[in-house]
């Protein structure tokens, strides 16, 4: 039979992340699959794929390589150039040495896949009960490569000698491990063990797992090497279990996350929507904040006076094996002490966190670098990454073009780091709150892994502009010149770039700290954002705050603040102000707001949400940052009003000052007259959207960009876009890049991107 030219040959280039993700075995099958010849490589950039035969055949080819990718693969564009036949028969995958693979991209950690849960469950499978299944499709990336580019050697792996039944799966292109850089098995790979808190090993492998079950069951607290770092656990339905993980974890208050077996269990404990479930479920595992059922199988203290909880399901094959083992739900938290970054190595681990943990089940894979469990909500319908770590970092968040290679910082507290390269925005994963040695540390370390990993040559930095900030300091430390931006516009910028908007907009920062240019607090601001700059069009009116850390973590300070500024010395005699405070604090605050020491002006709705919060009723110290706003949305409790509280809007210097006055002022009326908690907060937030709503129509401009912590609050952000769409605004918010602090770093990186935007007036 003579050669047959086919009728048709086309070159595709596929960009993204496509290599590493059995993307070339992919297109093998697929072109068998749909009769067409040809090759296809990996290139600096993507990959490569030349193929012929018919015109349907190939039209069939493109469009499941588009739909049904690996999954993975995250392509970001398919160029297509037809070109001649040459008639070659079969399919090959080249094997050509890429040169500068460094333009790569890393991959996340991703969760077990249902063809190695498969695997692990089979009895008669080599990795039945195996701890470190994985596959092309699924398993650690990002906490375990050292260096680009993406091979074994390059990864913690690279300790361990592949069998020859692993090495045998791992060159076959038709298996699903072919390439599959962490694969291994029982016979090769890493093994898990529990140790004592004394360092002691007790157990291993198979009897390891054994010990590990049999302790959290009886009531224990484990510090468990994950995947990203370890994690505390211990059954969520044991009272004292988790009263001892609170108090040895120095966490009175701040809710727990949980782990569930699967969707049927988490349904037991939550309220799920279709969209909830999906996002519970998808490859990421993020811990989703859903609906809690308040059912009794949980201890009281997991998360209190909280109607939501924090859910996820398993992630890695040994989280299946442990929740499989156990059948009840447990209390999944970061390994870590307050504001220090969580715990990696097993040895660090002996000392660090030996005061909370009864023992360690550890395993020999290094972790690289910390990697914590992401969060995440429904919000307005549509998923809000609430922190950015597994399953998210590294994957570059944002591509449009860079002119220069730029260093962002972040903000002080929830920090990451952005890290820009031509066409994309790495986004480091979520580092914490800059507040220890050990946390500025890890800026300082995640920032250099990212310029060595992706060989950057930094020719900027930006950061906050408050002098002060720990990341401030960090971004001095680079012998370049510094950007400093101002916190909430850099917050507004988050929400431009992430969601490529065109100028102007109307940018809405409502969070709790951030420096101003005038050197007074804000978190309450409206901004006109344009070409030409940004311009403050209007704020709150501000109020006098007495003490900078203390007000944060006193409400009761942000009150007295708030009616000081309203009605002066008269504040000091209402009943609810004189009851909050023993008579030598009241004495020193008169002296502070008098002599003006220590006093600070705030626009910011932080503090605001703070002060009404105590106002109705609820504590007067917080124990963790946001406590008192939590409380006051969940007063709420699904209470429903068209009503809300009166907000007057004025003109000062041509900006607009929202006057909380007469609503602060109604708001001490219903609380003489007892009205409920749940009306007095839904009035508030009621008021609170309606004021968003008029300054857009004030301003008339459609875009209107909605970010800082405050639009955590479900009621608030849910009932703002709402308004907003029916007044034919156009609103946006932060979705894949977290509406806090965290996603400061990005904003920084998209306004000096810009050149730097100048403050108008
Ligand atoms: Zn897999
Ligand atoms: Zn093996
Ligand atoms: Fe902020």
């Amino acid at each position: 039979m003579g050669k047959v030219i086919p009728e048709k040959a086309i070159i595709i280039s596929v960009s993204g992340a496509v290599q590493g993700v059995g993307f070339r075995p992919f297109i093998y099958k697929l072109a068998q699959q749909n009769q067409v010849s040809g090759n296809v490589k990996n290139t600096n950039d993507g990959v490569t794929i030349f193929v012929q035969g018919t015109h349907d055949s190939i039209q069939s080819f493109l469009s499941l390589l588009q739909s049904e990718p690996p999954p993975l693969a995250r392509i970001q564009d398919v160029q297509i150039q037809p070109t001649t036949p040459n008639g070659h028969v079969g399919f090959k995958i080249v094997h050509s040495k890429v040169s500068g693979q460094k333009s790569a991209i890393i991959l996340p950690d991703m969760s077990t896949c249902n063809d190695c849960l498969n695997d692990i469950a089979n009895p008669k499978n080599r990795r039945y009960q195996y701890p470190f299944t994985n596959c092309t499709n699924c398993g650690p990336r990002f906490s375990i490569i050292q260096d680009l580019p993406y091979d074994r050697p390059n990864t913690s792996m690279g300790e361990f000698t592949m069998c020859r039944k692993c090495q045998t799966e791992y060159a076959d292109p038709e298996n699903r491990r072919f390439h599959a850089q962490p694969n291994a098995c029982p016979n090769c790979g890493p093994q898990i063990s529990f140790i004592k808190k004394d360092g002691k090993l007790l157990s291993e492998k198979q009897d390891a797992l054994i010990t590990v079950l049999d302790q959290i069951s009886a009531g224990k607290i484990i510090g468990l090497k994950g995947l990203g770092g370890f994690q505390f656990v211990c059954d969520a339905r044991n009272e004292n279990a988790v009263e001892a993980l609170r108090r040895r974890k120095n966490r009175p208050a701040k809710p727990f996350a949980i782990m569930v077996k699967n969707l049927e269990m988490a349904k037991k404990l939550c309220r799920l929507s279709m969209e909830e479930a999906d996002l519970i479920t998808s490859p990421e595992k993020p811990i989703v904040i859903l609906k809690s059922k308040n059912s009794k199988t949980l201890s009281s203290n997991i998360a209190p006076g909280n109607p939501t909880l924090g859910l996820m399901l398993p992630y890695t094959p040994l989280h299946y094996l442990l929740m499989d083992g156990l059948g009840f739900p447990i209390v999944a938290t970061s390994g870590n002490l307050a504001n220090e970054p969580i715990c990696i190595d097993e040895n660090e681990a002996l000392t660090r966190l030996k005061n909370i943990a009864d023992g360690f089940l550890i395993h020999n894979r290094p972790i690289v670098r910390p990697v914590d469990d992401s969060v995440a909500r429904i919000m307005a319908g549509k998923p809000m990454i609430i922190r950015r770590a597994r399953g998210f970092a590294p994957l570059p968040i944002l591509h449009s073009d860079c002119n220069t290679s730029i260093l962002a910082t972040g903000a002080h507290l929830k920090n990451t780091v952005t890290i820009t390269r031509k066409h994309q925005y790495f986004m480091s994963q979520h580092i914490g709150n800059l507040e220890t040695e050990l946390s500025a540390l890890t800026q300082n370390s995640v920032s250099h892994d990212f310029i060595n990993m992706y060989n950057l040559d930094v020719k900027s930095i930006a950061c906050d502009f408050h002098p002060d900030y720990q990341s401030t300091t960090f971004a001095k430390s680079f012998d370049l010149p510094i950007n400093p931006i101002q916190h909430h516009v850099a917050h507004i910028w988050s929400v431009i770039g992430e969601h490529k908007l065109d100028l102007p907009v109307l940018g809405v920062a409502w969070d709790g700290t951030g420096l101003g240019t005038d050197n007074t607090i804000w978190g309450g601001e409206f901004f006109r954002i344009d070409h030409s700059g940004w311009n403050r069009i209007g704020h709150w009116k501000s109020f006098q705050l007495p003490g900078g850390d203390s007000a944060v973590k006193e409400p009761r300070r942000s009150a007295l603040g708030l009616l000081y500024s309203l009605m002066g010395k008269d504040a000091f005699h209402l009943s609810i102000i004189r009851n909050a405070f023993k008579n030598h604090e009241l004495n020193l605050l008169k002296t502070m707001f008098e002599s003006r020491t220590n006093i600070h002006e705030t626009t910011s709705t932080g503090r605001l949400f703070d002060a009404v919060s105590f106002l109705s009723g609820f504590n007067c110290k917080t124990q963790f940052e946001g406590q008192a706003a939590m409380d006051l949305e969940f007063a709420i409790d699904e209470f429903e009003s068209n009503d809300a509280y009166s907000i007057q809007i004025r003109t000062e210097n041509k900006k607009h000052v929202l006057d909380w006055s007469s609503m602060v002022l109604s708001i001490l009326a219903d609380i003489k007259s007892e009205k409920s908690r749940a009306e007095i907060s839904r009035f508030f937030h009621s008021a609170l959207s309606h004021v968003i709503t008029e300054v857009s129509k004030l301003e008339g401009l459609e875009t209107v960009c909605l970010s800082g912590g405050c639009f955590q609050n479900k009621s608030l952000l849910e009932q703002s876009v709402k308004e907003l769409k029916e007044n034919n605004f156009q609103p946006f918010w932060n979705q894949e890049i977290p509406i806090n602090d965290g996603g400061i770093s990005l904003g920084q990186a998209a306004v000096l991107n810009q050149g730097g935007q100048k403050e108008c007036v």
